[in-house]
């Protein structure tokens, strides 16, 4: 990791991170994000990870599918190998500082960069002025979510890259506009074989959870055979698979299954490409089905079991609140002394 600092101030290393709980968790997720948070758990340095329920609802969500997806994102959290004593784990509405930091920043950020997202752009489509104002001013939010900790690191897919750079502009101008070191300038952390898993239909569009369509993601709750329908199914090309990187160049979906390979099997591509270059689809696609199905189930089953307890979960993003809620407290408290608010 490198330094995070202003120029007249470093800043003790704390990393932040979250997951929206608007759908069930994907393998983009696993791979691109949460696998991250648990390498970083254990590196000796502060992780603060949360369910960004208030993100989520920029975006209509039933009710009882926002507290389900909750709760199961936080099953899935732990499934994946979080320790509730060693990572502070809650939900981004427990801890009010993160919307009240936001509001700060709203006025802070400047219209045309929200309007420069390529997540608002995608997410709002043709009809932004139906969109909701949330999902215009989410990056604002989440450089609250991140700043409200003073968090130098963020674990990230690289479609999150964006909205952290927007982040590092907003602590700038912060920093300027009141003359102060206050917030750090946070570092993305995109790392891995798998920082953007592709759709299994559509090898130019992210696999995300809330795509409509369920064939064109692997859910961490499939079984077996789901997984192994929808692996079988996955759009490909007819060719055999290359056995040199280059060779996938222009082939979007077959990059995609090498790299997922490559992630679930903590290998670099090259190394998957020296073992698998040659073989049809018909041959690696079983192969892959058996790797994501061996690291996958494991994760699966330890979120069912979870989720047969949900006063279990409540109870531990209730103490994670409170642990968070210690940190966010004083930080917002010395942002208002800057902004010249009364206490
Ligand atoms: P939504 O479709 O609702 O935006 P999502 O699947 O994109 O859901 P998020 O909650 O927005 O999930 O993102 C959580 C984390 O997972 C982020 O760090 C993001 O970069 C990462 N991530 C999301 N999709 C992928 C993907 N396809 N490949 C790698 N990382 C991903
Ligand atoms: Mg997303």
């Amino acid at each position: 990791m490198t330094d995070a600092a202003t120029p007249g101030k470093t800043f003790q290393p704390r990393i932040f991170s979250g997951v929206q709980p608007s759908g069930g968790l994907t393998l983009g997720n696993y791979l691109g994000a949460i696998r991250r948070f648990v390498d970083m758990q254990d590196s000796g340095v502060e992780t603060i990870y949360c369910m960004v329920d208030q993100h989520a609802i920029t975006v209509w969500q039933n009710p009882e599918d926002l507290r389900r997806n909750t709760r199961e994102l936080a099953a899935g959290y732990i499934a994946a190998g979080l320790d509730p004593e060693k990572s502070i784990l809650f939900n981004q509405s427990q801890v009010a500082e993160h919307a009240q930091l936001a509001w700060i920043f709203n006025c802070v950020a400047r219209m045309g960069w929200m309007q420069r997202m390529t997540q608002w752009k995608d997410k709002a489509g043709k009809n932004q002025q139906n969109a909701s104002l949330g999902l215009l001013a989410y990056p604002s939010l989440m450089a609250a979510d991140i700043l409200i900790y003073h968090a130098t690191h963020v674990p990230v897919g690289e479609d999150q890259k964006q909205h952290i750079e927007l982040t590092r502009d907003i602590a700038i101008k912060f920093n300027n506009d009141f003359g102060v070191d206050f917030f750090p300038i946070t570092e993305p952390v995109i790392e891995g074989a798998a920082t953007r898993v592709m759709s299994l239909r559509d090898g130019s569009k992210k696999m995300s959870k809330s795509d409509p369509s369920d064939m064109a993601r692997i859910n961490m709750t499939d079984d077996a055979d789901t997984i192994a329908q929808k692996i079988r199914k996955a759009r490909t090309d007819p060719d055999a698979l290359p056995s040199e990187v280059a060779g996938l160049e222009e082939r979007p979906e077959a990059r995609n299954l090498v790299n997922i390979y490559a992630a679930l099997n903590d290998q670099t591509v090259e190394e998957v490409l020296a073992d698998v270059g040659g073989k049809q689809f018909s041959e690696f696609k079983p192969m892959l089905s058996d790797l994501a199905v061996a690291k996958l189930s494991p994760i699966s089953t330890e979120m069912a079991r979870l989720m047969e307890a949900p006063e279990e979960i409540d109870a531990i993003l209730r103490k994670g609140a409170d642990r968070a809620r210690a940190i966010a407290a004083p930080i917002l408290q010395q942002t208002y002394d800057i902004v010249g608010m009364i206490r």
